[in-house]
């Protein structure tokens, strides 16, 4: 998806107005008249991400070595489903093991995390994508491990309707994917201090 290729915004609030019709609104009613409007531009916010691209985030800083275990925990994220257009919300946790002291700035790390959620998307490549840059991209590092949690509201409003039924799917690459001890010591930076 190239960058300067626009979202199509009376496009998405046709198919809105088709949507309401099609279950039987009266799309002139005061209350929904603007919705597909409103829709729109919400679409436009939630699936932006598809023109922002995340490689642009690595800038690597060089730092004193530091090898072992960098951790951002708990970063919120909110993606829309792909099979059914609503949102899965939840918290995503970013680690990695740096190389030779090539470090990233930590609000990159939730920069990248964002931009892959405001996209029409499944959890499980969520995960893998952000695993994927980090691992693959500029920063070189010795070892990546993502982890998220999410509800899907796909799983608590229809089908199943099993409220508060939480995923996890978890992506590790490198030395966290090796060694044993070090997942493990990732694993437990994630348990500790939880809540309930
Ligand atoms: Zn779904």
């Amino acid at each position: 998806m190239s960058a300067n290729h626009k979202m199509d915004l009376e496009k998405i609030e046709a198919g809105v107005r088709l949507i309401l019709e099609g279950i039987g609104e009266d799309t002139a009613r005061p209350g929904i008249v603007e919705t597909p409007r409103r829709v729109a531009e919400m679409y436009e916010e939630i699936c932006g991400g598809l023109y922002e691209d995340p490689t642009a985030e690595i800038k690597v800083i060089p730092a004193e070595a530091h090898d072992e275990i960098v951790m951002v925990k708990d970063i919120a994220i909110t993606s829309i489903c792909e099979h059914h257009l609503v949102p899965f919300t939840g918290v995503a946790h970013i680690a990695y093991i740096p190389k030779e002291g090539r470090i990233v700035g930590l609000s990159k790390l939730a920069r990248i995390a964002d931009i892959y959620s405001r996209r029409p998307q499944v959890q499980e490549r969520l995960t893998t994508q952000i695993a994927e840059l980090l691992y693959h991209g500029d920063l070189q590092p010795k070892g990546v491990m993502v982890v998220i949690e999410a509800v899907h509201m796909c799983m608590t409003m229809r089908g199943v309707k099993k409220a508060g039924a939480t995923t996890i799917t978890s992506a590790v690459r490198g030395v966290f994917r090796k060694d044993e001890r070090t997942r493990i010591e990732a694993m437990s930076f994630l348990t500790e201090n939880r809540r309930g």
